[in-house]
Order: structure tokens, then C-alpha cells, then sequence
């Protein structure tokens, strides 16, 4: 399946529709969920037109990798959550409860997260 570049985080990534931005680099966008689960949800995204971890880890170069693993790891720290601890998670297509289909690395955190998940 091909990039669908009307989905909402390639329209927030061309300035189309707003977004409380925390962080930005030449290859990695990061700001608040619009739906905040936890008392930190920052969505943290690759510039680049990857619709999944799979397609980015397949498809992404070098550069963009480090980019995104880097700046997952420095926002959490700006947004002092790396001391107390930190989960980041990414949901990949139809099995992985997936909604938008442009990568996105979810960083929750501001309070206890409890235990990993639960199957539907
Ligand atoms: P997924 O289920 O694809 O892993 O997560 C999609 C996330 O995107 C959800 O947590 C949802 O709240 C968030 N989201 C959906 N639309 C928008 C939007 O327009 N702006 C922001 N900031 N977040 C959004």
C-alpha cells in the first residue's frame, strides 16, 4: 500500500493543520497528542513519508534512524521524564491498533504507566 500523504501528520508536517510542537530537527518532528492519555503523550515522527516502524525501518537511511531514536530519547529528557522513567511505544498497522498511517513513536510518561498492555 502506497503513503496516503492526506493523512493528518503529513498535514501537520506541511503546516496544513496545527500542532503543539515540542521538538524539530531536519528529520524528526515531535508534539502533544491531541488526545493525551497520560500526563506526558508526546507523538514523536520521522519527516520522511514512512507509514509504518516497518516501512522505516525497511526504507529509512541511516541519518533518519539515528534521527528519530536521538531525539526520542532528548525529548524525553526536555520534558524531564527520563530520571523517573519513561514508555515508548509504537503501533504498527491493522494488528497493532494502528489509526494514523504515518510512523509515530507515542512517549508517555508523567506518572506511573503501570504494566505493559492488554490483547483486545
Ligand atoms: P495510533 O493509534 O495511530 O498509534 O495513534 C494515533 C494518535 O494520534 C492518537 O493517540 C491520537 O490521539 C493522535 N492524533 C490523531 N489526530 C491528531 C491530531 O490532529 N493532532 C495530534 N496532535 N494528535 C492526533
Amino acid at each position: 500500500m502506497a503513503y496516503d500523504p492526506n493523512n493528518i501528520f503529513a498535514k501537520i508536517l506541511r503546516g496544513e493543520i496545527p500542532c503543539s510542537m515540542v521538538y524539530e530537527d531536519d528529520h524528526t518532528l515531535a508534539f502533544h497528542d491531541i488526545n493525551p492519555q497520560t500526563a506526558v503523550h508526546v507523538l514523536v515522527i520521522p519527516k520522511g513519508p514512512y507509514q509504518s516502524w516497518d516501512d522505516f525501518s525497511t526504507n529509512a537511511n541511516d541519518v533518519e534512524i539515528a534521527a528519530l531514536i536521538r531525539a526520542v530519547g532528548k525529548i524525553a529528557r526536555e520534558l524531564g521524564v527520563a530520571e523517573e522513567g519513561y514508555r515508548v511505544l509504537s503501533n504498527i498497522g491493522e494488528f497493532g491498533g494502528q489509526e494514523v498511517p504515518h510512523l509515530h513513536i507515542h512517549l508517555f510518561g508523567g506518572q506511573k504507566l503501570g504494566r505493559m498492555i492488554k490483547p483486545a
